[in-house]
């Protein structure tokens, strides 16, 4: 069955040539238990390496069956050993985190074995060896007695016709190791057993031939016992280990130590956490800068917003807006787009000081037709003079004075200058989604908009006065509207005499110009008569004195101001056909301006740079990130190594090591990819209020997490493969010897 002639073993260490053994010449039957013994050194533990295909040899001959082997590649001796050899050792070499069942049916996954031939083989052969009771017990809890049970059966149950072993029994007391002996001897009729031992009258009574070595020679080989003839061994069945099996033992070894799993799982969390994290920064602060620059102009830029004005520049009409609405792209219209730029205020104080120590909020204008859903605070607006705010939930105002601010009526102002519009109550207020947003909005009747729009109308209008045959620019006095003033008439303050005229300026005309970048108005009026501190009051029934008021009757007012929008903004439902909706405006007598193109060329230079820094900064901390992965991961695998270098033993190759690793990192990476963005999921659901990261996240798209992940996969991958190729760098045994 088995021989060798003449064959030597040699080992190279740094120059220097030590022998194994040397000139070895042995015949071995199947049906014998040979019985090697010797002192230590002496060569018996090379012998068996040699014998069982686990190292090389450098001289001589060995036949296996009658064909000689010395041709044989590292892949032919791995086909040799599935087919002919079960090895057992001194220190068992079980797999600990692995239950008896496990470690026995391990044997049979590594070579192929279908899942339903598995059980049953794997229960007979563990009810053999009398370990029945202990199935499902992890294999570090046995004794060492019950541990070399386990690697016999283990050894025995894939049927192999050469069983080595290596001193089985020289870690186990007197009464386990003769317990394990006759177990060993029971089970293994008819095969060729070759065992190793120091104490030769623990096994005496079973050998059928006792060879003695000495210095790596054999020095004594006695037949015991005569074995009746050399059968022709059965060779061991063995496939390629089946997918199912790997993805069995790769998900079974994700979890089978809990330490291991965790620290595998915080270094892929940090990976994912860091990646997407100095990503969405990079995301954000692009967002910034783009913000930064236009915010003087428009506050509004949203890609999907376009300016619209008339080709012919006269004002919007009801029918020139239903022609838009009829656009099929077209989300909706904001009739008076400058409120989507420009921010009022309320306030309940005229004085400048009082202001700004009382309660003072300012927003974005809204229509409250625009206000989707109910409040979180007070109630819905019942009138026209009601307002509605939108605020984040941490705004000092919102935090600390809601009791000042609701159901208060305050004062409206469009401008810093404080000139009342218009009064509103504040009756309630709406948290914003995203709380560290602080911008207000402020939902605004139909009425109180229409306000607004005169009072803006207003601050955006030079007003040139015809007095006494010239113009003049008088920019610090204001036109308002008082009911108290005839119709065609103004009243003026007294002093102006001084600035206009020498003379009495009652009964004069004055012609006001209206002029602002959408229309140009004239009104002329006669003076009817002039107020001073004394009569102001009497005059124009107001109570706080100013002094640079022209006030006119409310209906010349609105003839000046209230004008119907000469510019709108429109948002289109999908910004991806945006031109065409552009074209379909100009159709109808529309000059369309998209809001992008208001944005700087100048910064697509700054936004480029950006974009290369950020991908450099990413690749960067991707390549470090892996490294130091790498190595953590490598020390975290490296008490792997005799499970990983075990697997190869029992017939596992590199091929099916590297795919066992690589499901083990991808299983782990993905749970710990899936909590992250479990996390980010609650997050945005607001289940856990963590503003800053609700911030980051909002930047991130399903493409970024996608990549992501494909990377965090790759990563895992490249790292199996580099541990794999470090297990198959040595041979098995130098590999194993070196870790135990
Ligand atoms: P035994 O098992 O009988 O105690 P070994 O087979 O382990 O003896 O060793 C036989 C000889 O080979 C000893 O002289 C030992 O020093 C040498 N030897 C064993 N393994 C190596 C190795 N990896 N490198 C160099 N010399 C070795
Ligand atoms: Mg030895």
């Amino acid at each position: 069955m088995l021989e060798l002639k003449n064959v030597s073993k040699f080992y190279y260490n740094n120059g220097i040539i030590a022998s194994g053994f040397s000139k070895i010449n042995l015949k071995l039957n199947m049906g014998e238990f040979i019985v090697i013994t010797g002192e230590s050194g002496s060569g018996k533990s090379t012998l068996l390496n040699v014998i069982s295909g686990l190292d090389s040899y450098e001289e001589g001959e060995m036949y296996i069956n009658g064909e000689e082997t010395s041709h044989y590649t590292e892949k032919d001796f791995e086909e040799y050993r599935r087919k002919y050899i079960a090895n057992i050792f001194q220190n068992f070499n079980l797999i600990n985190s692995y239950t008896v069942y496990q470690n026995v049916e391990l044997v049979l996954l590594l070579n192929g074995y279908k899942k339903r031939d598995i059980k049953q083989k794997v229960l007979e052969m563990i009810d053999k060896v009398g370990l029945t009771k202990f199935k499902n017990t992890k294999v570090s809890k046995l004794s060492g007695g019950q541990k070399q049970r386990v690697a016999i059966a283990r050894a025995m149950v894939k049927d192999t016709p050469i069983i080595v072993a290596d001193e089985p029994t020289g870690n186990l007391d007197v009464e386990s190791a003769k317990e394990a002996i006759e177990i060993l001897k029971k089970v293994s009729k008819d095969k060729l057993v070759i065992i190793v031992t120091h104490n030769i009258e623990q096994m005496e009574q079973y050998a059928t031939r006792i060879i003695k070595m000495h210095d790596g020679r054999i020095i004594e080989n006695t037949e015991v016992k005569k074995v009746e003839n050399d059968i022709k061994p059965e060779e061991s069945i063995y496939h390629k280990i089946t997918l199912f099996n790997k993805y069995r033992l790769g998900i079974r070894n994700t979890f089978n130590i809990f330490t291991k799993f965790a620290l595998l799982f915080v270094v892929f969390l940090f990976i994912a956490v860091s990646v997407l994290a100095e990503y969405a920064s990079f995301a954000s602060l692009e967002n910034e800068l783009s913000k930064q620059v236009y915010s003087n102009y428009f506050q509004d830029l949203s890609p999907n917003r376009i300016l619209i004005k008339k080709q012919d520049k006269t004002p919007f009409s009801g029918e020139d807006y239903e022609k838009i609405k009829n656009i099929s792209n077209i989300e909706k219209i904001v009739q008076n787009d400058y409120f989507l730029d420009k921010y009022i205020m309320l306030y309940n104080d005229d004085d400048i000081n009082k202001i700004l120590s009382g309660i003072f909020v300012s927003g974005y204008v809204y229509d409250i037709g625009e206000l989707d859903g109910d409040v979180d605070v007070g109630r819905i607006p019942e009138n026209d003079e009601e307002v509605v705010i939108l605020a984040s939930k941490k705004h000092y105002t919102i935090s600390n004075k809601m009791q000042e601010l609701l159901e208060q009526t305050f004062k409206i102002s469009t401008t810093n200058s404080y000139y009342e519009v218009a009064k509103a109550k504040v009756v309630g207020v709406k948290y914003n989604k995203d709380d560290t947003d602080y911008t207000m909005k402020i939902y605004l009747s139909p009425n109180l908009l229409e306000k607004l729009n005169k009072s803006i109308n207003r601050n955006f209008s030079t007003i040139k006065y015809f007095f006494n045959g010239k113009y003049t620019k008088i920019n610090t006095f204001s036109v308002v509207p008082n009911s108290n003033v005839e119709k065609g008439k103004a009243i003026v303050n007294d002093d102006l005499k001084y600035q206009l005229t020498k003379g009495k300026i009652t009964n004069q005309t004055i012609n006001i110009y209206v002029d602002n970048i959408y229309y140009q108005e004239k009104l002329d009026l006669g003076i009817s008569g002039t107020y001073t501190k004394k009569n102001y009051t009497k005059i124009t029934g107001l109570e706080d004195f100013n002094g640079e008021m022209i006030l006119i009757n409310p209906e010349d007012y609105d003839y000046l101001y209230n004008k119907q929008p000469y510019q709108s903004s429109v948002y289109v439902k999908e910004t991806k056909n945006i031109d065409e909706t552009m074209q379909e405006l100009e159709n109808i007598g529309i000059a369309p301006k998209k809001i992008t193109d208001f944005k700087v060329e100048d910064n697509m230079a700054e936004k480029q740079v950006m974009k290369i820094i950020k991908l450099i900064v990413t690749l960067t901390l991707l390549f470090v990130l892996f490294f130091i992965s790498y190595f953590i991961i490598k020390i975290i695998l490296k008490s792997r190594n005799v499970y990983y270098t075990t697997l190869r033993i029992l017939g596992a190759t590199f091929k099916s090591v590297k795919r066992i690793l690589d499901i083990e990192l991808f299983t782990n990476s993905s749970i710990a990819y899936l909590t992250v963005l479990l996390i980010i999921g609650l997050v945005k659901a607001d289940v856990l209020h963590w503003n800053y990261v609700a911030k980051l996240v909002s930047f991130l798209t399903i493409r970024e997490y996608v990549l992501m992940y494909i990377i965090l996969v790759l990563m895992s991958r490249l790292i199996s493969r580099r541990f794999a190729r470090k297990i198959f760098k040595k041979s098995a045994i130098s590999t194993y010897n070196e870790e135990v």
